[in-house]
C-alpha cells in the first residue's frame, strides 16, 4: 500500500495581517491575508517584490503559524485570503493552515497565479473562493518560450475550479501596453467551455502607477469581454486608493 505524503511541518511567511480587500469580486471586505513567501514568476509591475524570493519571510512551524493566524484574527472576518508570493509554492503547507482556517468556520480564498495546475488539483478541496488570475504577455510574468505552459496551466485551474463548483472568478490585469488581440484571444479562449453561469466575476484590474491604462483603453478590454460576460468589472485595486496595506 502506498503512503500518504507527510503533512508539511514548516511554513515560510512573508506577512500575516488584517485588511480591507482591495481586489477583486469581493473588494470592501474585512480580511486576514495570509501571504506565503516565494514566487517563481517575475511580473514586472509585482506589487510585492519582497516576496518573492523562495527563502524570504520568516520560518514558522505549522503550529505557530495557526497561532499568529489565531492572534491576528479581528472579529467580524469571514475569510482568510491565501496569497503570496505564490501560494502553490508551499502547496502542502497551505493545504495544513486552509484545514485550519476552515476548522475554526471561516473560509478560505486562494489568490493564485495558478502557474500549476497539479498542485492546485491537490489545494482546492480546502479551498472556498477561487481567483484565477491569466497573466497577458506584457507582464513578462515568464519568458516566451514558456508562456504557452502558463496559459494551459491557468486555463487547466479555471477548468478544475469551475468543475469543482467552487465560487470562481476571473482576474487580468491590464496596462497601456497590454494586446487587445491577445485578450480577445484569451476571452474567447475562456468562453469557449466557460458558461457565464459557472463563473462570479470577469475581474479587469488596470495596473497601478505603471504604465496605467486610459480610460480607451480600458473600454477597448471590457468591451471584449461584454458580449460573453454581461457581468464584467474594471476594478482597481481599492487598498492603493485608500492608503493601507
Ligand atoms: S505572480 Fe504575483 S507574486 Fe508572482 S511576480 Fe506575479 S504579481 Fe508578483
Amino acid at each position: 500500500m502506498r503512503q500518504k505524503a507527510a503533512a508539511s511541518t514548516r511554513i515560510k511567511l512573508s506577512e500575516i495581517f488584517t485588511s480591507i480587500e482591495g481586489e477583486g469580486i469581493l473588494f470592501g471586505t474585512k480580511t486576514m491575508f495570509v501571504r506565503m513567501a516565494g514566487c517563481p514568476l517575475k511580473c514586472h509591475w509585482c506589487d510585492t517584490p519582497y516576496a518573492l524570493p523562495l527563502d524570504s519571510g520568516s520560518d514558522y512551524s505549522i503550529d505557530s503559524a495557526k497561532e499568529l493566524i489565531s492572534k491576528n484574527l479581528h472579529v467580524n472576518t469571514y475569510k482568510v485570503n491565501f496569497t503570496g508570493g505564490e501560494p502553490l509554492v508551499q502547496h502542502e503547507a497551505l493545504i495544513e493552515l486552509a484545514k485550519f482556517v476552515r476548522g475554526k468556520g471561516l473560509r478560505t480564498y486562494l489568490e493564485s497565479a495558478c502557474y500549476d495546475a497539479t498542485r492546485f488539483a491537490k489545494v482546492l478541496g480546502y479551498i472556498d473562493l477561487v481567483k484565477i488570475e491569466f497573466k497577458l504577455r506584457d507582464s513578462k510574468v515568464v519568458d516566451e518560450k514558456h508562456y504557452g505552459s502558463l496559459l494551459r496551466n491557468e486555463l487547466d485551474c479555471l477548468k478544475l475550479a469551475i468543475s469543482s463548483g467552487k465560487t470562481t472568478y476571473i482576474k487580468v490585469v491590464v496596462t497601456n501596453s497590454s494586446s487587445l488581440k491577445e485578450f480577445k484571444e484569451l476571452v474567447r479562449e475562456v468562453f469557449s467551455f466557460t458558461k457565464p453561469a459557472e463563473i462570479a466575476g470577469f475581474i479587469i484590474q488596470p495596473s497601478y502607477k505603471i504604465d496605467e491604462p486610459p480610460l480607451d483603453v480600458l473600454f477597448g478590454f471590457y468591451d471584449a469581454v461584454y458580449p460573453l460576460y454581461d457581468q464584467v468589472r474594471i476594478v482597481p485595486q481599492l487598498h492603493k486608493i485608500i492608503g493601507v496595506r
